[in-house]
Order: C-alpha cells, then sequence, then structure tokens
C-alpha cells in the first residue's frame, strides 16, 4: 500500500472514501457517531494539505434507487461541526451535482456527495459508473474500512481509476488486525458471541488455527451445547448447524485448543417481553424455556482465561445484551477483556454498543470500526478493498 503522507494533494481533488454508516434513532439523528469520529483524521489531513476533498459514502441499503430516508444530507452539518470546515452537499454522488459543489468551495473544504448506493452500478462495480465518479477527481484515497470486504465502485473501482492510498483508518485497523494476529502475545484468547455459528463459522475456523483457548457465549453457544447432546429446550439452537459444531468440538481437540462453553445460563421461561427469570446449570433447562445469557459461573470462569491473556479476540455479545435482564454476562465479559492486562482486540456492532453503555470502551486496545470486514480479516481472507490498494 501506498502511503498516504506520501502524496502531494496540494491543489489536487481527491476523492475520499469513507465508512459514514452510523445508526441513527427513529427520528433519523446520529444514534453512534462512532464511525464519523473515525472518519475526521484522514479527512482533515486532506483538506489540510490543500486538497478539495470530494466525500463520498453509503448510508444505510437503499435498493440501488434514491430513498430520501437514506440521504447522508443531514451529516453535512455535523461533519463541518466537527471539522470547522465549510461542506457542501452535493445531491448525487455523480455529474453536474458534484461538479456544481466543487467549484463553490474551496481548497481545505469538503463536497459530501450524496449515497452511493443510490445507484445500482455501485454494487455491481459497474465500469462507467466508477469512471463517473472519478471524473472530477485527481486522487483515491479509501478509509472505508468497514467496506472493505465490499467488491463496490467506490471501494475498489475507483482504486483502479485514480492513484490510489489508503486513509489512515483504514491502514490502521489492517496493520493492527493483521500484526496482532501474526506473531500474537500468548496466550491468545478469542471470546466469540451473538445470535449464530452460521454467520461466523468461517473466523471461528479461522481462530482454531491462532488461538489458545475459544471462549463461546451467546446463542452460538446453545449450538454447540446442543452438538454435545445437551437438550437446549426452546433456546435459539441452528438445527442445521449441530453437526458442524460438533465437528469444530472434535477438530478444536486434535489441535489442541481449549473450547469453553457454557455452563450455566440465565434462562427465561418464554420469549415475551416480560418472562420469567431463573439461573440454571445447561444440563438443567427448565421444560420450554430458553437460554439468554451466560450464567455468574461461566462468566467468571471465562473472566480467568481472559485476566491471563496476552491477547484477546472478542465478537459478538454473550446474550441478548440489548435487554437488561439478560446483559450480565455480556457486562463481565467487557469488565474481563477491558481489565486483561493483554492486548484486546474488540469488533462487532453489538459488541462495541455493549462495551459503550458500559463505559469501558476507552479501556480496549483496538475497537474496529467493521463489523464484517474485521471478521474477514481475521478469517485471513483477502478483503477485495485492500487488495485494490496494493
Ligand atoms: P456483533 O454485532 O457484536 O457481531 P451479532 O450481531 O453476531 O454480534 O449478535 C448479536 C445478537 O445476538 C443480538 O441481537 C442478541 O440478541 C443475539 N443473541 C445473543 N445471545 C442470544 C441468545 N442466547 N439467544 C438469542 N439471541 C441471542
Ligand atoms: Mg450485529
Amino acid at each position: 500500500m501506498n502511503d498516504l503522507r506520501s502524496a502531494n494533494l496540494n491543489g489536487k481533488t481527491v476523492a475520499l472514501r469513507c465508512d459514514l454508516n452510523v445508526p441513527t434513532d427513529s427520528l433519523g439523528n446520529v444514534a453512534d457517531d462512532t464511525r464519523l469520529l473515525a472518519a475526521l483524521p484522514t479527512l482533515e489531513y486532506i483538506a489540510a494539505a490543500g486538497a478539495k476533498v470530494l466525500l463520498f459514502a453509503h448510508f444505510k441499503r437503499p435498493k440501488g434507487s434514491t430513498d430520501p430516508t437514506m440521504s447522508l444530507q443531514r451529516l453535512g452539518p455535523v461533519l463541518s461541526a466537527h471539522l470547522g470546515r465549510r461542506v457542501e452537499f452535493a445531491t448525487d454522488c455523480i455529474g453536474a451535482p458534484v461538479i456544481d459543489a466543487l467549484s463553490r468551495i474551496h481548497v481545505g473544504e469538503v463536497v459530501l456527495a450524496e449515497n452511493v448506493r443510490f445507484h445500482p452500478g455501485e454494487l455491481e462495480n459497474d465500469p462507467t459508473f466508477a469512471q463517473a465518479l472519478a471524473a472530477p477527481a485527481d486522487v483515491y484515497v479509501n478509509d472505508a474500512f468497514g467496506a472493505a470486504h465490499r467488491s463496490h465502485a467506490s471501494v475498489v473501482g475507483l482504486a483502479n481509476l485514480l492513484p490510489a492510498y489508503p486513509g489512515f483508518l483504514l491502514r490502521s485497523e489492517v496493520e493492527t488486525l493483521t500484526s496482532r494476529l501474526e506473531d500474537p502475545k500468548r496466550p491468545l484468547v478469542a471470546v466469540i458471541g451473538g445470535a449464530k455459528i452460521s454467520t461466523k463459522l468461517g473466523v471461528v475456523c479461522a481462530l482454531l488455527d491462532k488461538v489458545d483457548t475459544l471462549l463461546v457465549g451467546g446463542g452460538m453457544a446453545n449450538t454447540f451445547l446442543a452438538s454435545q447432546g445437551h437438550n437446549m429446550q426452546q433456546s435459539l439452537v441452528e438445527a442445521q448447524m449441530v453437526t458442524q459444531a460438533c465437528d469444530i468440538m472434535n477438530l478444536a481437540k486434535s489441535k489442541g485448543v481449549h473450547i469453553a462453553l457454557p455452563t450455566d445460563g440465565v434462562m427465561g421461561s418464554d420469549t415475551s417481553e416480560d418472562p420469567l427469570i431463573e439461573t440454571h446449570q445447561v444440563t438443567r433447562i427448565p421444560v420450554a424455556w430458553a437460554m439468554f445469557d451466560i450464567g455468574p459461573i461461566t462468566a467468571d470462569h471465562f473472566s480467568t482465561y481472559l485476566a491471563e491473556a496476552g491477547t484477546v479476540v472478542w465478537n459478538g455479545p454473550m446474550g441478548m445484551a440489548e435487554r437488561p435482564a439478560f446483559a450480565k454476562g455480556t457486562i463481565k465479559i467487557a469488565q474481563a477483556v477491558s481489565t486483561s492486562s493483554g492486548y484486546s482486540i474488540v469488533g462487532g456492532g453489538d459488541s462495541v454498543a455493549a462495551l459503550k453503555k458500559t463505559g469501558l470502551l476507552d479501556s480496549i486496545d483496538h475497537v474496529s470500526t467493521g463489523g464484517g470486514a474485521s471478521l474477514e480479516l481475521l478469517e485471513g481472507k483477502l478483503l477485495p478493498g485492500i487488495a485494490a490498494l496494493t
């Protein structure tokens, strides 16, 4: 990868791809500005280097056509306030609106272009669309780590049309997530949770070649427990993954990797808003109840591994952490990860949200801004957006 600091940006128009896909509340206001703040250093660097910035981003998942509820327009003033620089909005990401907006700004200022996913050519990496994005720009910088696993026009296509550089955020994500796991300080302990094995199978298998201990919680643990013969009653279990879960347990054994599963859990009598709640051993789930969190014994057990770890990787909550009754396991793990003397890496939207709620985010060494992208990188995959920069 080129070094952005070696690029001459003075007087240039720089197409900068950022990940501004922030969560919003019911009124459409920014609910969590982590990604926005993470985009600022590169944006500021390019503006301060004497360039006009043409900022490209996507927002939510429009189906290749304009959807006013998914407009990037309202992020303009927020960005401008953070940067202390003028941000002009362009009502489209290609053509006359971009040219007009660029003509209205000076160097050191920003044009925020409308959602690139309003065009079907973005997802298809259509060459004509990529050309149209590239047309007003002299240089391309990709800082959208959260989109680096996508072969889209503004991620891959632009990199092939213009001199291309990684932004500071993308570079630091890639360097941290690869170098820290290439030759990790041991023991390397991974905590994996979240709803389903099926979405994280790749990363779980890849981690077996790297970790010393794998701690499994969340809904995913239910399927592992089922594969070991436990009756999980009404707990979320992926029936079609039970055999795979069993294979993973056996593979781990043959590789000398210790997989720790929950031994107790917080159970609910049903899936309603207000179920009866009791803590039981996983061998004694009441009939028709479901497990929604790891129990206190499991949380303490997992925490002892985390305390002694040289490196910790955490992805996915230990239970339905969005509900206070089932958040205790995740909170305990968040505390254990944040107080571990090892180097800590956390990725995944729901895990980061849980850390934020507990105010522990600042004690984590590396909080990844990419969910899918960080998982694919941990799997050892070459991400298209990064391959295009090298
Ligand atoms: P991340 O965003 O951190 O990668 P995921 O999206 O994989 O995490 O998983 C988060 C989801 O998993 C949450 O919606 C949570 O409710 C769900 N979940 C976790 N544990 C359980 C469980 N025991 N039963 C049902 N759902 C669960
Ligand atoms: Mg999630």
